[in-house]
């Protein structure tokens, strides 16, 4: 399929995101709060309405043309999905809510009856909090031991405890590919080569790479894949987990029910092919199906371009932020080494205070701990405020972001002069 390119030009994309165009608290919004959420255009939100009114039937069931039509809008994104990652096979692609349900899916699903107590799963000090618990779980229930690289100040992994961590007891890595707390981008290849001469398996968590970057399973080295729609333009409530086809054979389903199965009876059952033996009931389908919609549009624009474009944005707020008294920069200093996620704080005032002040001038930022609550205490603070970039974002909005944020100083009296720019914790 050939895919028109777009121009990267902001301006058209903006008038593409009705939301851009309301005010908060009096002032033009500036949404700076993409990692936990992207905004959507209208041909995903037209997509939804679009479905409902022209099409909406049960998938997979029906031989009436409506549930013909809705099955093969829903199976066709499964293309656009494994084309936009690099996948070799379409039935590679199993649908899901998000990256949670993908991550839980390759602890319940492969983990728990492949590995045994002793066996080593390695994780990292920066992993989302979905990229841990399910983790501790089935530590709990099965005996795995779980091993974590650790993070040094910079934000970035410290490679040669990956290379005593990662050893011959180690099954499987599981690692995120960006950071959503610090936007540290972790050198995923060369961490899949040393599990892989383990003998290990990879998962990557995608969450913050997926919608901002190319990704290639092949060239990651990735075995799984796990993310989540709704930080790509898509609607809430979709998400992939992809892995390698020889991967899948080997997993159990999590939920039971219609769909995943060939044939019951009241003694047994069996399942259905892959990716349906992991699709039990009825799904999300305008989820789906509008989600093909937003990849559409990312490819058009072209993920190379994405990444450009934010690596601009990212260069000019660090800089912007770092000439401010008081601001500590978090995460790796290099553009080149981190995503579109900008972590600070600002000497004296709590995280929470500073995203009320940038409320109030129409700036949405997180502040918390992230989900990430272990590199919060790596970097030995409660929390911290966190901007985060996406393909409609613009210079003046970072510029809108650094005077609030000079105006929260100002208020909370908390610009005491001190250094801005320093990296690290
Ligand atoms: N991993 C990372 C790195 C994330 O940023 C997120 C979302 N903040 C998740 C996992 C979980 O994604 P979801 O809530 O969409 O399941």
């Amino acid at each position: 399929m050939t895919i028109e390119r777009r121009a990267f030009d902001t301006r058209s994309i903006r008038r593409d995101f009705p939301i851009l165009k309301r005010e908060v608290h009096g002032k033009p919004l500036v949404y700076l709060d993409n990692a936990a959420t992207s905004q959507k255009p209208v041909q995903v939100i037209a997509e939804i309405t679009r479905y409902y009114r022209d099409t909406n039937a049960n998938i997979h069931r029906g031989v009436h043309t409506l549930s013909q039509e809705a099955t093969q809008q829903y199976e066709d994104v499964r293309e656009k999905v494994r084309a936009l990652i690099g996948g070799r096979r379409v039935e590679e692609v199993v649908y899901t809510s998000g990256t949670t349900m993908s991550l839980n899916l390759v602890a319940r699903g492969w983990a728990r009856h492949r590995l045994r107590a002793g066996d080593e799963v390695v994780l990292t000090e920066i992993e989302h909090h979905s990229n841990i618990v399910p983790w501790q779980q089935l530590r709990d229930e099965i005996g795995i031991v779980l091993r974590f690289i650790p993070m040094l100040p910079d934000g970035t992994l410290d490679m040669e405890e990956a290379r005593r961590l990662i050893g011959p007891r180690t099954r499987l890595l599981s690692v995120t590919h960006a950071s959503n707390a610090l936007g540290t981008i972790v050198p995923v290849r060369e961490l899949a080569d040393l599990a892989h001469a383990q003998g290990a398996l990879v998962c990557v968590d995608g969450a913050q790479s997926v919608p901002h970057m190319p990704v290639d399973v092949t060239e990651l080295g990735a075995d799984f894949l796990a993310f989540s729609g709704h930080k790509m333009l898509g609607p809430t409530g979709t998400g992939v987990l992809w892995a390698r086809h020889e991967v899948l054979e080997e997993m159990e389903p999590l939920f039971g029910g219609g769909d995943m199965i060939l044939t019951v009876t009241l003694e047994e059952s069996t399942w259905n092919e892959i990716p349906y033996r992991f699709e039990a009931g009825t799904p999300n389908i305008e989820g789906v199906i509008a989600l093909g919609k937003a990849i559409d549009y990312l490819t058009a624009l072209g993920m190379d371009q994405v990444r450009a474009h934010e690596v601009e944005l990212l260069d000019y707020a660090l800089r912007r932020l770092g000439d401010l008294p008081g601001v500590t920069l978090f995460g790796p200093p290099e553009v080149e080494r981190r995503g579109g996620v900008v972590s600070f704080d600002l000497e004296g005032v709590h995280p929470h205070d500073i995203g009320q002040v940038l409320d109030s001038h129409g700036v949405a930022v997180r502040t918390g701990h992230h989900c990430a609550q272990p590199v919060m205490a790596a970097l030995r603070v409660p929390a911290t405020a966190r901007a985060s970039f996406y393909i409609y974002n613009t210079p003046d909005e970072v510029d809108a972001l650094a005077e609030a944020v000079a105006d929260a100083a100002r208020f909370f009296g908390g610009a005491t002069g001190a250094t801005g720019a320093a990296h690290g914790g």
